[in-house]
């Protein structure tokens, strides 16, 4: 959850809710723990307004470090969704990959050097005040900004990736191999080093200096071990889809279904074709998409008067992309919007050619990137009808077993394998929902079968009504 702060240098940025509670986190050990010490016998009130200042400024100069990675990107042509600050600092989101190793480094280099600069600024400032014999009211928070502004920079210069210092690493890798992949398994392999030193280090602080501090230490590198591992796994799906267009992906043979069908006939064609949402067509146009939770929103007796026009999303709200798009943009708009499928239309936008559902995308990526397997657990999730049958479907290769952990919610009714011709093989578990609520049912694969090691995991939610 985030607050809209508007514009800066075309940029929008907002504020997480998580910021609030750090912000007056932060006024109050800087205006009553730290100050009382540092300038003891003032009034309470300076107190407050010098902790109030200090966490003002903090966040300020944090926005400056974001704005700085932020418009050297921009400059350099990437696009900038937006900047957050939450509760560890802040985050410039960027979208797509960094284009060279030199785009990299820069962009990586400009949030530590704002930083640096807001150091040496705050400085001079301090120096000023104590020149002029400001009250500790101007001093203090200009003394306390400058200091942690050093402290961001060298923070953000460790070289734990995704961190500034493990960019500016990859960058350095990535320039003398010439392979963004293999340099985004070098930097995050030592970024996991430095978040397991960064955890180490806040034990250490918890046992003997101080336990906020130490878990402070030790939610950031766990921040930093989670964080290397989306952005390993992001860049291996970018890498594997470079060159990719919507249309070699895209699944064109599509059902669909009429603005004047009913609720009973979707639901009907639901159960037959297991698909959770169909596009509405209307003369040959896209005129919107339904899905079951359309469906659910209306009484089920009034499921045989309601038409789905009454309840599809309507073409303006739904996210499509074009057939020559790359194939990234599809995986950037299904993060960006937690959504599992886009349409994909041609010509003058209205007609559907094909849609794109994540599994197309991670199917893709797998038989390209043997190496990414590993590490690519996927989570997928859907609903179903309470007694209804619904099947899973895994590509697999010969050499691996797969097994399956079923939820007693659940009854595997079959298994089948079929060959898909390209060395693959897929495999069919069909499941019955015997009771509604929320299923978790795990594929797991490894090289000796149940009880051996796991290379890789396909975790299945299902609601089931
Ligand atoms: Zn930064």
């Amino acid at each position: 959850m985030a607050i809209q702060l508007g514009k800066i240098a075309g940029i929008p940025v907002a504020v997480d809710y998580s910021l609030l509670v750090i912000f007056a986190l932060i006024a109050w050990s800087v205006g009553y723990v730290l100050m009382p010490t540092q300038y003891p016998g003032l009034a309470g009130w300076t107190y407050l307004a010098i902790g109030v200042l200090a966490a003002f400024l903090l966040f300020a100069s944090i926005l400056v470090h974001e704005l700085a990675h932020s418009v050297v990107a921009r400059s350099n042509g990437l696009k900038i969704r937006k900047i957050t600050l939450y509760l560890l600092g802040g985050v410039s989101e960027i979208e797509g990959e960094p284009t060279s190793p030199s785009v990299e480094l820069k962009v990586s280099a400009a949030g530590p050097l704002a930083s640096v600069a807001l150091t040496a600024g705050f400085a001079l400032l301090w120096l000023l005040s104590a020149y002029l014999r400001a009250p500790a009211l101007v001093s203090a928070p200009l003394e306390y900004t400058g200091v942690v502004n050093g402290a961001v920079a060298a923070f953000n210069l460790l070289p734990a990736f995704p961190m500034d210092g493990g960019r500016i690493l990859r960058a350095i890798v990535w320039r003398r191999k010439g392979d963004l992949l293999a340099s985004t398994r070098t930097a995050a392999a030592v970024g996991r080093v430095f978040a397991y030193l960064i955890m180490l280090g806040g034990m250490f602080l918890v046992v003997f200096v101080d336990v906020v501090l130490g878990v402070w230490f030790f939610i950031i590198g766990w921040f930093v071990s989670s964080g290397a591992q989306v952005a390993l796994t992001q860049t291996a799906l970018s890498e594997s889809l470079r060159g990719t267009r919507v249309r070699d992906i895209m699944t064109t043979k599509l059902d669909s279904v009429t603005p004047e069908m009913t609720l009973e006939e979707v639901s009907q064609r639901v159960l037959i074709l297991k698909h959770n949402g169909f596009p509405v067509i209307s003369e040959d146009k896209l005129a919107g998409c339904v899905t079951m939770h359309d469906l659910r929103r209306v009484k089920r007796e009034s499921w045989p008067q309601v038409k789905v026009a009454e309840v599809m999303t309507e073409r303006a709200s739904l996210l499509t992309v074009g057939e020559s798009d790359p194939a990234s943009k599809v995986v950037g708009l299904m993060n960006a919007n937690r959504v599992g499928r886009i349409f994909v239309v041609s010509g003058d936008g209205n007609t559907l050619a094909g849609m794109v559902t994540r599994s197309d995308v991670i199917k893709l990526v797998e038989s390209r990137e043997g190496g990414a397997r590993s590490y690519l657990s996927q989570k997928i999730s859907f609903t179903a009808e309470r007694g209804m049958d619904f099947v899973i479907e895994q590509p697999v290769d010969p050499g691996l077993v797969w097994w399956i952990e079923t939820p007693a919610g659940a009854r595997l009714l079959a298994e089948t394998t079929d060959a898909t011709g390209d060395g693959h093989e897929v495999r069919k578990f069909t499941f019955q929902a015997v009771e509604s609520g929320r299923l978790a049912i795990r594929l797991l694969e490894g090289p000796r079968g149940a009880g051996g090691p796991v290379v890789r995991t396909v975790a299945y939610t299902v609601d089931v009504q």
